[in-house]
């Protein structure tokens, strides 16, 4: 590898476009000596650097991996059009950043699969690699390629390609993975790959190894049944979750990326979970229960960070970051400590109904901000059909509030194709952006300045877990349709109007929703060509298209198909804690637009107690 290193450095780096994202060798990033190393992981993000280097996820693992003398924990993410194609010409096989060694020399390839329109990568960052990119083609000597992050909550279209999934919270359970791991090779002269998976999933809960399980269709081609082929192993899989956020790992250093990534600062996480329960939110269910950071831990946590890596910015991190029980107590103290530093905080994912101005204010100071607000549906119906919890009133209040205090940018988020939308409802996305508009005109500001709105919206995808899981998506006619209503019905010039493309929400929940008959359709397209879907610029609408009638399958079974309460889903084998039970009687109530209670100060009965008896939710 040597050779290539050099071959890399000299002759293909200077050839690519951003060289620096393939090179390594940031402020942070660790190195070990391989003489001391027994375990060699490859934490890999299947999109660019840019993207990857933000992940919240991967900073921990990878600290977390890395805190233990002897594992080893490297970063590779997919590289751009340009340099896979010198490392193909070159015969170069895909390598991770720390050490330049191909990912054939790992123990172990993690995926953290994020979003689905990222599948293919995967498997051409395996290929890359020059390791086979199904699981059965695979040999003991390759290394183990594993799975987690939100999308594996269905990982069934994914499971030809993977060895086993991590199913939730990753710390605790890939650690003692790992430890196992290391136990097995050094116990045996021929460590058996298969042996090793049969072992870790009759032992471990939430490990899943999709090669030990069948599942049979009935002549609909819906599933009929889901079958463990070996003894010993579960019939559902537990999702794991970290009880106590005060004392799980956090890094306290971070590789600090040379080229800009998405996210250039320090991420915070202050809790994880959500208790709202918006019933399209797919994070919001899987997640539960609501687990917070104390202050202190979070003061202490910022500190080492801050003096570790010398940024001059914090982002407080979680699912709805104003709805932290404390946030004006946090706020006040991190304002105390940082404000002579000139190093700012930013509150991302703010709620409109628990978002306080004079948090945010303080917070910013001086740089009035865009700010961005969800309300999701355009009516109160809708808005209680999907339980977002706001009024129109608290998007006018806190406007109200916000341009007192000097702001004038707002961006508003919008669904369209959500469960009973009517044409009222899309038309009452506009007039709301209108009536933000209005207000900003009626009150005192600069004279000539008008406030800039924008309006965005992006085709509802019905995700599993949640109590929408059960609709059929909108055709892509019918999401083009919508989008012409506000396009034509917007006239206002403070108001701008943003769509995302329909094509990539229709593939985004045929992944989603997909059984296993789908790796197959992955397969042929990725073979055809496709790579990077998420990157409209790179979507081949052709090719999928293609892919699924080789497949004979058909996308709109998928993503259209509206679907009984009875059908047993691809992804009921995996128990997430909350209960089907609940996510039905939560679409009941959804179709009367009742609204269900706040975790927090009450509790819908989603089932995660029953699931973890030792767990409450409220004192
Ligand atoms: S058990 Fe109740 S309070 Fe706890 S997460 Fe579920 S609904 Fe919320």
């Amino acid at each position: 590898m040597t050779d290539n290193k050099s071959f890399i450095k000299n002759y293909i780096l200077p050839k690519v476009k951003k060289p620096i994202t393939y090179q390594g060798n940031e402020v942070n990033a660790v190195h070990k000596d391989l003489n001391q190393v027994s375990v060699r992981f490859a934490f890999a993000f299947p999109d660019i650097y840019e993207i990857g280097m933000s992940h919240l996820g991967m900073k921990i693992l990878y600290s977390l991996i890395n805190s233990v003398p002897d594992y080893y924990c490297e970063r590779v993410f997919a590289p751009w059009i340009d340099m896979e194609s010198l490392l193909r010409k070159n015969k170069i096989p895909l390598y991770a950043l720390e050490t330049m060694d191909s990912l054939r020399e790992f123990d172990f390839i993690g995926f953290t699969l994020q979003y689905e329109m990222a599948y293919t990568n995967v498997l051409n960052m395996l290929d890359l690699a020059h390791i086979p990119v199904l699981a059965n083609e695979r040999s003991d000597r390759d290394p183990i390629v594993i799975g987690g992050g939100p999308c594996v909550c269905n990982p069934e279209p994914l499971a030809s390609f993977f060895d086993c999934f991590v199913i939730g919270e990753g710390e605790e359970v890939l650690m003692q993975l790992l430890d196992d791991y290391k136990k097995a090779k050094k116990n045996s002269n021929h460590f058996s790959k298969t042996d090793w998976l049969l072992h870790i999933a009759q032992t471990y809960e939430g490990v899943y190894v999709p090669a030990f399980y069948t599942p049979e269709y009935d002549q609909d081609g819906k599933i009929a049944n889901f079958i463990p082929k070996v003894p010993g192993i579960p019939a559902k899989i537990k999702k794991q979750f970290i009880k106590d956020l005060n004392h799980v790992y956090y890094p306290t250093k971070l590789v600090m990326p040379y080229h800009e990534s998405v996210q250039d600062r320090i991420p915070y996480e202050i809790f994880r979970g959500c208790g709202r329960g918006c019933r399209f939110c797919q994070a919001g269910m899987i997640y539960r229960p609501i687990r917070d950071k104390s202050v202190d831990c979070i003061d202490q946590g910022i500190q080492k960070l801050l003096k570790n890596t010398g940024y001059d910015e914090i982002t407080l991190l979680s699912l709805s970051t104003s709805d932290y029980p404390n946030i004006e107590g946090l706020a006040e103290t991190l304002i105390q400590k940082y404000q002579n530093d000139h190093i700012t905080v930013s509150l991302p994912s703010l709620r409109l109904d628990s978002v306080s101005v004079d948090v945010v204010e303080k917070l910013q100071r001086a740089r009035k901000t865009g700010l961005t607000f969800a309300p999701e549906a355009g009516t109160q119906r809708l808005r209680d059909v999907i339980n977002k919890n706001i009024t129109e009133e608290n998007l006018m209040q806190t406007a109200s509030n916000f341009f007192e205090r000097g702001w004038h940018r707002i961006k508003l988020y919008f669904m369209l194709g959500l469960p009973s939308e009517t044409e009222e409802d899309i038309e009452g996305i506009a007039k709301l952006a209108e009536s933000v508009s209005a207000r900003y005109e009626q009150m005192d500001h600069p004279k000539g300045q008008h406030c800039q709105i924008t309006v965005s919206t992006s085709g509802f995808v019905p995700k599993p877990f949640t109590p929408f899981q059960w609709f059929g998506q909108n055709t892509i006619s019918q999401f083009e349709d919508k989008q012409s209503i506000l396009k034509n019905r917007i006239k206002n010039r403070n108001i701008r109007y943003n769509w995302s493309e329909p094509i990539l929400s229709f593939y985004e929940a045929v992944l989603a929703r997909g059984d296993r008959r789908l790796g197959k359709v992955i397969l042929l397209a990725w073979q055809a060509g496709c790579k990077f879907d998420s990157w409209h610029e790179c979507f081949k609408q052709d090719k999928w298209e293609a892919a699924f009638e080789d497949a004979h399958l058909d996308p709109a079974f998928y993503a259209n198909r509206h679907r009984e309460t009875s059908e047993i889903f691809p992804w009921d084998f995996i128990d997430m804690g909350v209960t089907k039970s609940f996510l039905i009687k939560d679409l009941k109530r959804a179709q009367k637009a009742a609204v269900s209670p706040y975790c927090r100060t009450g509790c819908a009965g989603c089932g995660i107690m029953q699931f973890d008896p030792s767990w409450r939710c409220h004192p």
